[in-house]
């Protein structure tokens, strides 16, 4: 039987750098992780970028993890051949087998911690549940959005992304590494508590589902000519119902949301997603039951049967 061996991921995006800050200081063993035993890789997502101090070199890594992409590696894009290195060196079938990945990001919207989700796998719901339950983190159910794909823990049986803001890109804060530091340790106990058959699952989970992403108002060229509301700005997380402020134009004139549906908007005036046209994402509350087959899927895995 295969040993459970997690893969730790930071500085996906090389401009995330609070990640790659507490990996170091467990590196030289002045911080004790407890993993409670579980073998884990601890790696850089893109070293490159991290140099460079940016996001990514010629794409964002989190959305080059496409399987398509990996028959064809073009050695001249460095996310992609790196994708596919990270695929090759801890995939499910690779030379350091694992089975759970997480992801460590932060962001610049006012978003506290959360946990991203991508589809709905069973696994990861499950360990999401867990996660919720003893922190009480919001999920952000990623789904549906054919404008964004690739993502790394898509690659792995089982993954999680965690988000932590406010922080700016490039800049260390020593809040969002206590958190990324707290998170990591309640999913690495947890995962213990899988391993040991000794868990607690909660009956139900809220999940915030992804519907749509909204772009900043545009001239007629095509240049951005508003910004988000004083209402709207560092409001992740907060209903939003019709009528209410979204953005103020340069006339002065207000932008308002329009939908009978109320949303609850997140990434709201996040930097990274300036170059991706989107100025906020609209998410849905939902109260889901916990379904035992997650459960079970989470136990299969864990325990490699
Ligand atoms: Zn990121």
């Amino acid at each position: 039987m295969m040993q459970l061996q997690v893969l730790l991921v930071a500085g996906t995006h090389g401009n995330e750098i609070n990640g790659i800050w507490l990996f170091d200081e467990w590196n030289k063993s002045s911080l004790l992780i407890n993993t409670h035993g579980i073998k884990t890789f601890k790696v850089i997502g893109n070293p490159e970028a991290k140099k460079a101090g940016k996001r990514y070199i010629h794409n964002d890594l989190n959305r080059s993890f496409q399987k398509e992409l990996f028959l064809s590696i073009n050695s001249s894009n460095f996310e992609r051949s790196r994708a596919s290195e990270l695929v090759n060196l801890y995939g499910e079938k690779g030379e350091n087998p694992c089975q759970i990945a997480l992801d460590f990001h932060t962001t610049t919207a006012s978003m506290g911690s959360c946990l991203v989700v991508y589809g709905r796998r069973e696994a990861d719901l499950a360990l999401a549940s867990l996660i919720q339950n003893q922190l009480g983190l919001p999920i952000y159910l990623h789904e549906a959005d054919q404008k964004q794909t690739g993502f790394l823990v898509e690659s792995w049986p089982c993954g999680l992304v965690v988000e932590i803001g406010p922080v700016g890109q490039g800049l260390l804060n020593s809040r969002i590494i206590s958190q990324t530091k707290l998170i990591l340790e309640a999913l690495m106990e947890q995962i213990h508590q899988v391993k040991n058959l000794n868990l607690f699952f909660p009956d139900k989970l809220i999940i915030h589902r992804h519907i749509k992403s909204i772009d900043f108002p545009r001239d007629k060229e095509g240049n951005i000519d508003g910004y988000v509301h004083s209402l709207r700005q560092s409001k992740d997380w907060q209903k939003l119902n019709k009528k209410d402020e979204l953005f103020c134009k340069l006339n002065g004139e207000i932008i308002r949301f329009e939908e009978d549906e109320s949303y609850i908007p997140v990434f709201i005036n996040e930097a990274a997603y300036v170059e991706k046209n989107i100025a906020m994402s609209f998410t849905k509350r939902e109260l889901w039951n916990l379904k035992k087959e997650w459960k079970q899927s989470l136990i299969e895995l864990v325990h490699q049967k």
